[in-house]
């Protein structure tokens, strides 16, 4: 009896551990996200390519600050920036991101995996961007969030020659490295998500997977 009981807590673990589901709920990618899309690889990153395609090599987290799901689906949702003027004079393509995760850790995937968003200065033509909805002082994200970017570091890392897993607040060390392609030195913007407690979190449950941090900041003269 002992043994069959164990059996079948095995099988229900073990079922648990796979049952994990990615639910599509993509944004609009039209003619114009398209087009918008590879004009932010050609001025921004100097990339020209026949499709906004990218080979993912680094996986960034994110808060949204915005504290609903469809709220943040609603932001990222139409092709062009609205307002936003202190990006807007970079390109004009909307942000989103690839993937987005809710406070109960459902995982939603927004885009292709490897089509490029718009999430992380210089780094988007290599970077899926993993946002959290939430983040603020009222709504800190949740260890349901936690396990959930847990299990989709170790997903995409399975499908992709991923060597890198960076916070957003990160993102400016990579400045002088191989892989940062930005045209501007002046366009920076100053971010402090997803927080420092949910990184270490996160790397904490993706320990075996070796992925490396941000490199020490580098100077540039
Ligand atoms: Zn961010």
């Amino acid at each position: 009896m002992k043994y069959i009981l164990v059996c079948i807590s095995l099988i229900l673990l073990s079922a648990c551990g796979t049952s994990k589901k990615i639910v599509d709920k993509p944004i609009v990618f039209n003619e114009e996200r398209m087009q918008l899309t590879k004009e932010y690889l050609s001025t921004r990153h100097g990339l020209e390519q026949e499709n906004p395609t990218i080979i993912p090599r680094m996986i960034v987290l994110h808060w949204t600050v915005i504290p609903t799901m469809q709220k943040t689906f609603d932001a990222f949702n139409p092709p062009k920036l609205p307002g936003r003027p202190d990006l807007a004079t970079s390109s004009s393509l909307n942000v989103s991101s690839q993937f987005l995760v809710d406070r109960d850790g459902t995982i939603y995937r927004l885009m292709p995996e490897t089509t490029m968003a718009r999430h992380v200065i210089g780094l988007n033509h290599t970077a899926i961007g993993v946002e959290n909805v939430g983040g603020s002082k009222e709504l800190p994200l949740t260890k349901a969030q936690i396990k959930a970017n847990i299990w989709l570091v170790k997903y995409l890392n399975k499908k992709y020659p991923i060597k890198y897993l960076i916070g957003h607040y990160e993102y400016t060390n990579f400045e002088g490295h191989e892989l940062w392609l930005e045209t501007d030195a002046a366009y920076r913007t100053v971010k402090t998500d997803p927080g420092e407690d949910f990184m270490a979190a996160v790397k904490k449950g993706t320990k075996r997977l070796n992925l490396k941090s941000a490199p020490e900041q580098t100077i540039i003269n």
